[in-house]
């Protein structure tokens, strides 16, 4: 008799792995045959709800070394100088459903956690400095758009750039997704930023702007469109097994962490609006200061439990750091939050892999699968020496607000407009190789199936983005070189 008995999920040993209980060999099958409805009952239930979007990715656990000061903007205790905190991160593609390959072209997501002394912090951000939309609005429909017709649940150019070429704000993004860096050669390979613009607040009460960059130290490197799509039909998983692997070789891949500081008053006059999610800060205006290195050195070792089930939240944010007026960001802290309630459940930070490293002390109580036992009193406020808030802690960012109530864009600053920043980006940052490589990408991808009226406007889009690649873009769409 092994010691290694198989049992069913109450522990107790099973007599079959293969056998149900029948009467006589051809029988009917027995109800009182447990073991078999327990593993049909939940076989049945084992997937949940994939995320909507960024449904396919992977990642793995580290750690954070802070290896410069920065304790002149933030009092956060995981961002002090020498501060070590262990930390997981996930990468995705974006509208790509749970099997699909890796290597399409699309954004990818960059979520860290941070389990630090003074509870969870969590970065949610991508492989770009900006995104497309910087409504929440339109958020919605724009996923839409980049998924799957309703009718025949195909994947669909046309509707893509119906949706971006109806959407100005997206050409700088969209210049970023059609260039090289649209396809990262592996995520060890990409840049991760919070894209967003948040807030750090230091010791002595002053709030600061910033952006972090996390940038890779394995250098950037990408697919072309040719490679990437020889690859999604080779090995669909590339990107996460190159993840795996290189961790499991011991090869720990690593990214530099900057930021960019803005101070608190000079996001009421600078020339862009620093709340623009389709917006950088020029780096001239705002230069990256460098903070420390984090490093992913341990693979999950159930996929489910510890990468399917980790939820990441902008809301996460710890004293010292905060959010900011990014209408993009404030719906994020909803949306993200409601998503893991509806996925894993409203107790999901009860799931290892969520679980701050620190003693939790909420007045949260009950629902599904809660682990925890909780002890009175179990209501705030109380005589009974329970938990007492503590305002010096606060990390909420306050800012000004004296408008009407509105339903409108922002108001527009000197240098806010769609075209500039993806002009800039075409004209000044890429050279010739990669103009040339992002005329094709483009041509491509608009030969697949994008249609007029739609067809017009992109050629529109892309002289108004910049007239030499405009110009390039309706020639060789209309050549049929793609
Ligand atoms: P800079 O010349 O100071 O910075 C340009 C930055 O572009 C580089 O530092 C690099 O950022 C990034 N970059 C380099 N090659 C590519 C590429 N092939 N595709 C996409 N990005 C690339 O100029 P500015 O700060 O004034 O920005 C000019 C333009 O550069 C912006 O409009 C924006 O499109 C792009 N950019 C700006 C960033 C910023 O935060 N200011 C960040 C990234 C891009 P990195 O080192 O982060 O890879």
């Amino acid at each position: 008799m092994t010691e290694n008995y198989a049992t069913n999920d109450a522990g107790a040993p099973i007599p079959s792995v293969e056998h149900s209980l029948t009467v006589g060999s051809d029988g009917p099958i027995l109800l009182q045959d447990h073991y078999l409805l327990e593993q049909m009952a939940n076989f049945n239930r084992e997937r949940i709800p994939e995320r909507q979007p960024h449904a396919k990715g992977g990642g793995a656990f580290g750690q954070f070394e802070v290896t410069h000061d920065v304790s002149a903007f933030t009092k956060a205790a995981f961002l002090q100088p020498g501060a070590t905190t262990e930390m997981v991160a996930r990468f995705s593609t974006v509208a790509g459903e749970r099997g699909s390959p890796d290597t399409w072209r699309d954004p990818r997501g960059f979520a860290l956690k941070f389990y630090t002394s003074e509870g969870n912090f969590d970065m949610v951000g991508n492989n770009t400095p900006v995104f497309f939309l910087r409504d929440p609005m339109k958020f919605q429909n724009f996923i839409r758009s980049q998924k799957r017709m309703q009718a025949n649940n195909l994947r669909d150019h046309h509707m893509q750039w119906d949706f971006w070429t109806l959407s100005p704000e997206s050409a700088h993004q969209v210049t970023w997704l059609m260039g090289d860096r649209g396809i990262p050669k592996t995520w060890r390979h990409m840049n991760g930023y919070s894209s967003h613009t948040y807030s750090w607040l230091n010791a002595a009460d002053e709030l600061f702007w910033v952006k972090y960059h996390f940038k890779t130290d394995q250098g950037i490197d990408f697919l072309t469109q040719e490679d990437a799509d020889r690859l999604a039909g080779e090995d669909g998983d590339y990107h996460q097994r190159d993840l795996f692997t290189s961790i499991e070789d011991g090869n720990f891949p690593s990214w530099t962490l900057h930021v960019q500081i803005m101070p608190f008053e000079d996001a009421k006059t600078y020339r862009y609006n620093p709340f623009d999610l389709t917006k950088v800060w020029p780096h001239a205006d705002y230069p990256l200061h460098e903070v420390g290195k984090m490093t992913l050195n341990r693979n999950v070792v159930d996929y489910h439990a510890q990468m399917e089930q980790a939820a990441f939240e902008p809301n996460n944010v710890v004293p010292g750091t905060g959010l900011s007026p990014d209408k993009m960001l404030l719906a994020r802290g909803f949306s993200y939050a409601d998503a893991h309630r509806h996925r894993l459940g409203v107790n999901y930070k009860q799931i290892p892999v969520n679980e701050p490293h620190v003693e939790v002390r909420a007045y949260s109580k009950d629902g599904p699968m809660r682990i925890h036992n909780v002890t009175d009193p179990v209501y705030a406020p109380n005589s009974m020496g329970g938990p007492q808030a503590d305002p010096r802690r606060a990390s909420e960012v306050r800012w000004a607000s004296d408008g009407d109530m509105v339903r409108a864009a922002s108001a527009l600053r000197a240098d806010d407009d769609d075209w500039g920043q993806a002009g800039t980006l075409v004209r000044e940052v890429l050279n010739d190789e990669q103009r040339d490589r992002l005329a094709h990408n483009i041509i491509g991808h608009v030969s697949d199936g994008v249609k007029e009226p739609v067809l017009s406007r992109v050629f529109e889009y892309w002289r108004n983005v910049d007239p030499d690649l405009g110009k390039k873009v309706e020639e060789g769409v209309r050549n049929g070189d793609g």
